[in-house]
């Protein structure tokens, strides 16, 4: 494969160019007199159409084909620097910006990518310090049986106490914790603490309902997981089934064969499992029949207007009758109505989650609802 794209990449350039294989997947292109930006722009993109052709192994493999697709990252000499490695570094950086796109494309380095790539990077050092400093919290939202009309679990969901009066919301962490891989020792931080609380509300004398601790897609692919949750319950001792786990229907279906045999440990562990965000990815109906989950959550863009558009009533409610025929119970997220809630009611959804019954709450103003 990396001989058929070096022959790809050299039937592109002129005499005087080099081709180099940089080690790994990464070839380097230096061009000369490429005829300024938008010559480079040209010369781009005959380098990702060059290297979005599937590849075809010989008969001697048996004819595989190969899909292929590549990234490109662009520096200008003299502009960018004259300094090769400093140019090199540069190009990688918009190579990674191209990468980042949901489409094969190129990147000409800006000093916006610098600026960027320096932010993200502090945010990341600022992340781990608070995983060390443990500046991390979690806040607690109730979940409510449309029934009983009564608190029959709570969702933890984390924030981080950057300064003594700045509380960052998920939205602004989330994403690079799990670009970064910092995701995993906070997941296995939330599983561990949800539980640690469900003791200490234990040894109050309150009677806790199941927390639902949320678990990243890099978590989850992560076989520690397992190890995680087992410590988890010894540490504390607390009831197994007071714990609960959250996934998305995406991380779910990403490796679906390995997902479940890792869910199935956990459900053995007594631990129950639920589908969130259902609905906003895509699932195949095979495997969530093959899930040992016993909940589904769905999602709040769903939720927010079933009460007006007629499309997501009709979804919620085939959602509610799926979840119910594979024997799972039903979770409705964001629920801010009272409209939203007796719709919910009249399909016999069976837990609601929302501002309507509760936000997210610190833990004292939780343990005073127990
Ligand atoms: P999620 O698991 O789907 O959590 C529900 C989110 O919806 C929460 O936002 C909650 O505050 C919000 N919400 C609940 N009811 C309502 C409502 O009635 N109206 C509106 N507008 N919003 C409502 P939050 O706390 O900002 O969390 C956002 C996401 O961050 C979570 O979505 C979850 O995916 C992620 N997250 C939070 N904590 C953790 C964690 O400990 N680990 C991991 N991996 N992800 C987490
Ligand atoms: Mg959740
Ligand atoms: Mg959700």
């Amino acid at each position: 494969m990396l001989r058929i794209i070096a022959q790809r990449l050299r039937a592109l350039c002129r005499d005087t160019d080099t081709v180099a294989r940089w080690g790994g997947d990464e070839f380097v292109l230096l061009l000369e007199d490429v005829g300024g930006q938008d010559g480079a722009a040209t010369a781009a993109t005959k380098v990702v159409d060059a290297l979005t052709q599937d590849i075809v192994l010989d008969e001697s493999f048996g004819h595989i084909v190969l899909p292929c697709a590549g990234s490109v990252g662009v520096v200008m000499a003299p502009q960018d620097g004259t300094d090769l490695d400093a140019l090199l570094s540069k190009a990688n950086m918009a190579m990674y910006r191209a990468k980042a796109q949901p489409q094969a494309c190129f990147q000409f380095w800006s000093n916006d990518i610098n600026t960027r790539l320096h932010e993200r990077l502090a945010l990341e050092m600022d992340l781990r310090q608070a995983l060390r400093e443990n500046l991390f919290v979690l806040h607690y939202q109730p979940q409510f049986s449309l029934y009983g009309q009564q608190m029959v679990g709570l969702e933890a969901l984390m924030r981080w106490q950057r300064t003594p009066d700045q509380l960052v919301m998920p939205h602004g962490f989330i994403q690079v914790a799990e670009e970064c891989g910092l995701i995993v020792d906070m997941g296995a931080w939330a599983v561990l603490h949800a539980a640690r609380q469900v003791a200490l509300w234990l040894r109050a004398g309150l009677k806790p309902v199941p927390i639902a601790v949320n678990i990243s897609a890099r978590q989850c692919l992560n076989r520690d997981l397992v190890q995680v949750v087992r410590l988890a319950l010894q540490e504390t001792g607390i009831p197994p089934h007071l714990l609960r786990l959250e996934i998305t229907e995406t991380t779910a279906m990403s490796d679906a064969d390995q997902v479940i045999g890792l869910l199935h440990e956990i459900r053995a562990l007594g631990v129950r499992l639920a589908v969130d965000d259902f609905g906003t990815g895509y699932s195949s109906l095979a495997y969530l029949k093959r899930f040992p989950i016993d909940e589904l959550k769905i999602d709040r863009s769903f939720v927010s207007d079933i009460a007006t558009d007629k499309d997501n009533a009709a979804i919620v409610r085939a959602t509610i009758a799926l979840a119910h025929g594979l024997g799972l119970q039903v979770v409705a997220e964001g629920v801010e109505t009272e409209a939203q809630s007796r719709f919910l009611a009249d399909q016999h959804c069976d837990t609601v989650q929302g501002y309507l019954f509760g936000r997210p709450q610190p833990v004292d103003i939780v343990t005073q609802w127990l």
